[in-house]
C-alpha cells in the first residue's frame, strides 16, 4: 500500500495503524507469555495489556476474551455442537446461520452439514426475522438447544443486521446468539452486555491492526465451546498454542484507537455519500446495493449496467486505485457473491465494492471519480452532466 496508490478496500484489510505497527514491531523481540521468568512476564504484561483493550472494544470484562488467529478461528472455535455449562456437558443440536454471512460462518464449523440451517435476506440485504423465528418456534429441543450465527455488518454492501431484534429471539428460544462483529467494531460502538449475543468475533485487521489476530469475547466464561486447539493451556484454557505476541500487541492498540475513530464517521459518511453520487451520476441505472437499509457509513457496493465488475476493478487498479469485485476467495479469483444472491440480485456484471476509512481524503475520492468519468467516456455510455 504505497503512497502513490489510492486504497479503498478497507473492508478486505484496513491500513495498519502506525501506532499498532510500532507496538507489533516492539513484542517481536518478547518472549514467551508463559515463562515464569522477567522477561516471560514482560510478554504476559503486553498480552493482558491487549486483553483489556480488546475487551474495553467490546464492552466486556477483561477474562473474557479468548485470543484466536483471526475471526476464522474465532468461528471454527464457537460453531460447535459441543460445549460446557460449568461442569455440564452442554449440546446445540442445530446452528441456524444468516444466507448473507461471511464464509466462516456460513461453513457451519464443526456443525454436521446436514446440522446447519439458513435463513435468509430480504432484497435490502436485511436478515429475516419471520423466518428466523419460525425456525427457531420448530426447533426439537428434546435433540440439543439452538445456537444462531449472524453478521453485524455485511462486509460486502456494510448493510447492517437487527441484531438486538435477532437476540431477543434467540433468547425466546432458549438459544445462544454469535454474533460476527467483525465489519462492525471500530465503526459503532459495541457493548456486549446490551443484548446483541452471547459472543462477539473481532478480528484485527479489520480496524487497523495486524493479520492473524483476533478473538471470540463472551459475556461470561461460565459457557465455552470445546477446544478447537487443545495443547498447553493457554488462554486461560480456551485456546492453546503460544500466544502471537506481536499481533496481540498491535490489536490491542488498534482497539484503543478504533473508539477515537469512531468519530471520523460522520466525514467518511459524507466522502462515501460523494462517491455514490458519482456513480449514479455517470452511469444511468446504477445501482447501489442495500441503499434502502441501514449501512456502515465507509461501504458501497455497486453494479454498473453493462459494465464487468472485473473491467471496472482492473481499470481502477491500473490508475493506482485499489476496490474490490465481489467476493474474492482466498486464490484471489472473483466469484459470483453470495451476498448479492441470499438478496436475490441477478447480476452478471457482478458489483464493485468501495470501502474506505478515516484515512480516506477529498483527493482520494477525487480520484476515484476521475476513473469513473474516463470509464464512463471509454464505454461511450451515456453520461449524465457531473
Ligand atoms: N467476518 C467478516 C464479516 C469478515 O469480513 C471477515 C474477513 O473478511 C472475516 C469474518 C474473517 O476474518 P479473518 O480474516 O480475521 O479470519
Amino acid at each position: 500500500m504505497t503512497k502513490t496508490r489510492t486504497y479503498l478496500d478497507y473492508n478486505a484489510s484496513a491500513p495498519l495503524l502506525a501506532e499498532a505497527r510500532a507496538a507489533a514491531i516492539a513484542a517481536l523481540d518478547g518472549a514467551n507469555p508463559s515463562s515464569v521468568h522477567s522477561e516471560g512476564r514482560a510478554a504476559r504484561q503486553i498480552v493482558d495489556r491487549a486483553r483489556r483493550s480488546v475487551a474495553a472494544l467490546a464492552g466486556a470484562a477483561a477474562e473474557h476474551v479468548t485470543f484466536t488467529s483471526g475471526a476464522t478461528e474465532a468461528a471454527a472455535t464457537l460453531l460447535t455442537p459441543d460445549w460446557r455449562m460449568g461442569r455440564s456437558a452442554l449440546r446445540f443440536s442445530k446452528l441456524y446461520v444468516c444466507e448473507a454471512d461471511h464464509a466462516c460462518t456460513l461453513s457451519g464449523g464443526r456443525f454436521a452439514s446436514g446440522d446447519v440451517v439458513r435463513f435468509g435476506v430480504d432484497a435490502n440485504g436485511v436478515a429475516d426475522l419471520a423466518r428466523l423465528e419460525s425456525l427457531l418456534a420448530g426447533h426439537d429441543r428434546d435433540a440439543g438447544l439452538p445456537l444462531v450465527a449472524v453478521h453485524a455488518a455485511n462486509n460486502e454492501t456494510g448493510v447492517i443486521q437487527p441484531v438486538h431484534e435477532i437476540a431477543r429471539l434467540v433468547k425466546a428460544a432458549g438459544g445462544v446468539l454469535i454474533v460476527d462483529a467483525v465489519q462492525f467494531a471500530g465503526r459503532f460502538s459495541l457493548d456486549i452486555t446490551n443484548g446483541c449475543g452471547d459472543f462477539l468475533i473481532l478480528s484485527a485487521h479489520k480496524i487497523g491492526g495486524p493479520k492473524g489476530a483476533g478473538a471470540f469475547v463472551g459475556r461470561s466464561n461460565l459457557m465455552m465451546p470445546a477446544l478447537l486447539i487443545p495443547g498447553g493451556g493457554q488462554e486461560m484454557g480456551h485456546r492453546a498454542g503460544t500466544e502471537n505476541l506481536s499481533g496481540i500487541a498491535g490489536f490491542g492498540v488498534a482497539a484503543d484507537l478504533a473508539a477515537d475513530r469512531l468519530d471520523a464517521m460522520d466525514a467518511v459518511r459524507t466522502l462515501r455519500d460523494r462517491a455514490e453520487a458519482a456513480v449514479l451520476a455517470r452511469f444511468q441505472g446504477a445501482i447501489i446495493h442495500g441503499k434502502n437499509a441501514a449501512r456502515l457509513a465507509n461501504t458501497s457496493l455497486f453494479t454498473i449496467p453493462g459494465l464487468k465488475a472485473e473491467t471496472a476493478l482492473i481499470a481502477f487498479d491500473l490508475a493506482g486505485i485499489a476496490v474490490s469485485s465481489g467476493s474474492a476467495c482466498s486464490s484471489g479469483r472473483v466469484g459470483p457473491s453470495h451476498v448479492l444472491e441470499a438478496m436475490g440480485v441477478d447480476s452478471g456484471e457482478g458489483a464493485v465494492r468501495l470501502s474506505i476509512g478515516p484515512e480516506t481524503t477529498e483527493a482520494d475520492i477525487g480520484r476515484f471519480e476521475a476513473v469513473l468519468a474516463d470509464l464512463a467516456a471509454r464505454r461511450g455510455g451515456r453520461p449524465k452532466a457531473a
